[in-house]
């Protein structure tokens, strides 16, 4: 008998206790009843069969057809399946990641900058279907470590298309990056000119620049970036070694949510190239950076063109190129999450305020938290929003159904490990429901740890429903031939 069936928790909580010093009792009774009653998990919705016709990677997971929504309910039937048979760990939380998105945005990109080259940073999510994908749109990478480089290059990607944007590098990986034939790099100290004299003499070295970075959530530029002040005399000691600088970088900050400072930033940027040509540079790249966040992107994208028109008007005549990093803009909205609810509980101190709203506040664990996926709560400044994927065994939740105030969190035994502070869910959520998480596709797994040994959760993929599917495929089937189907 699976742990779901032996314990269906379909007993009411009982919020006897309101003195936190008296503790909370359950409704035994009512738990020992249901003990016996053991239903068999019932989904209704919409059963599909998806299965991958061809298996273009043999060394990564199959890649599904159909929309994530299906593969989202799949998963939750399939560990119901797995219970069923006694599987450990049968309802672990899981990714459903839909690569048509990630090349949907892509075609946003094309359409919205076309003049502008996007170097897809790694760490955001180096996902091996993502990467692959990008490598098979073209795009280039931004990568910050030799493990990065080495991933990307693994794929067959050429050291051209690759920019170690990381300002401080040990010399061992600017050495490497020597080796490999990655040559473009960003700095924004001096002794990192003298690292790269050493290690990597024929470097192309892009300076990356402070700009404002107070309208973003990760503010980066307390740690990188060098003030336009001293960058007359970055250049002179880089004149001084005979490296050869290309051009200027910035970054705006990550999760930018004022896209009008990549007009004060591109107007640095055309401060520092002038003071290039003083030194006797004739920069060629000018690289804007990541911060694009999907909702505000078309509103970056033109505030970008204008400053661009603006402060470079011969970008394209006179050989100026033009590069980004955009990270989160490619991968937040692909990868959804499903987690199941594990355990339930009343809180010791009910909130008042919610109390007086609508009862008391219901505590969820759920089997992924702020150690695995939702790290990007503590990291990434993220807020999540959980939605109801299944309940009581069905995947439809009517919309007259009750709902109270309830929190949410993970399942290692640290308090700080709380996925959601306040929500609102419905009353009639149990044990062995599931919760569903969008938008988890930037900065989650990457930072996942296996903290109290909960596994990092694993990603089904798929290649949507909808728009972008055939060309995803096609893209990734051309690029599997090439590169001898790694
Ligand atoms: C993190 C990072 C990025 C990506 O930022 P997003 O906000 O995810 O677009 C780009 N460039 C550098 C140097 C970074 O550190």
């Amino acid at each position: 008998m699976s742990r779901v069936q032996t314990f269906p928790a379909s007993a009411p909580i009982n919020f006897v206790s309101r003195n936190r010093n008296e503790g909370v009792s359950w409704a035994t009774s009512a738990l020992v009843d249901t003990l016996s009653s053991s239903p068999t998990l019932r989904l209704t919705g919409t059963p599909t069969i998806s299965s991958a016709d061809e298996d273009i990677f043999p060394s990564l997971p199959p890649l599904l057809h159909g929309h994530p929504d299906i593969h989202l309910r799949n998963g939750v039937m399939n560990a119901a399946r797995l219970a069923d048979a006694n599987e450990p760990d049968a309802e672990r939380a899981f990714f459903v990641g839909d690569l048509s998105q990630v090349y949907r945005q892509h075609l946003r990109w094309q359409a919205c900058l076309p003049g502008v080259e996007p170097f897809y940073a790694v760490k955001c999510n180096p996902d091996p279907y993502v990467l692959r994908l990008l490598a098979a749109l073209g795009t280039g990478f931004d990568c910050a470590s030799n493990q990065e480089i080495a991933q990307v290059l693994a794929l067959g990607v050429s050291p051209s298309r690759i920019i170690f944007a990381n300002p401080c590098k040990a010399v061992s990986f600017v050495r490497n990056a020597c080796t490999r034939g990655v040559d473009m790099m960003t700095f924004d100290n001096v002794d990192e000119l003298y690292k790269v004299a050493r290690a990597h003499p024929r470097a192309k070295l892009v300076l990356r620049i402070l700009t404002d970075d107070t309208k973003s959530l990760c503010q980066l530029g307390i740690k990188f970036g060098a003030p336009l002040d001293n960058v007359p005399g970055l250049l002179a000691k880089a004149r001084e070694l005979e490296l050869d600088v290309i051009g200027v970088s910035f970054h705006v900050g990550s999760g930018c949510y004022d896209p009008s400072v990549y007009t004060d930033a591109i107007r640095r940027a055309r401060q520092a190239f002038d003071m290039g040509a003083a030194a006797g540079y004739t920069f060629s790249l000018l690289d804007v950076g990541g911060g694009f966040e999907d909702a505000l992107f078309e509103q970056a994208a033109a505030f970008l063109t204008e400053a661009l028109a603006q402060y470079f008007p011969d970008a394209d005549r006179k050989g100026i190129r033009v590069i980004a990093e955009p990270g989160r803009f490619y991968v937040s909205k692909a990868f959804s999450l499903a987690a199941n609810i594990i355990a339930r509980r009343a809180p010791l101190a009910p909130s008042p305020t919610a109390e007086q709203e609508d009862g008391p506040s219901v505590m969820y664990y759920i089997n992924d938290g702020v150690y695995g996926a939702f790290n990007c709560i503590l990291f990434d400044h993220q807020v999540v929003q959980p939605y109801v994927l299944s309940m009581g065994n069905s995947f439809h939740v009517s919309e007259a159904e009750p709902v109270g105030a309830a929190s949410v969190w993970g399942p290692t035994c640290d308090s700080i490990d709380c996925v959601c502070v306040n929500t609102r869910l419905p009353s009639a959520l149990r044990v062995g429901d599931w919760l569903g998480f969008d938008n988890m596709g930037a900065y989650t797994s990457c930072a996942a740890s296996q903290f109290n040994g909960f596994e990092v959760s694993k990603v089904v993929y798929t290649t949507g429903g909808g728009a972008g599917a055939a060309e995803v495929r096609g893209a990734l089937a051309r690029f599997a031939k090439e590169a001898h189907g790694l």
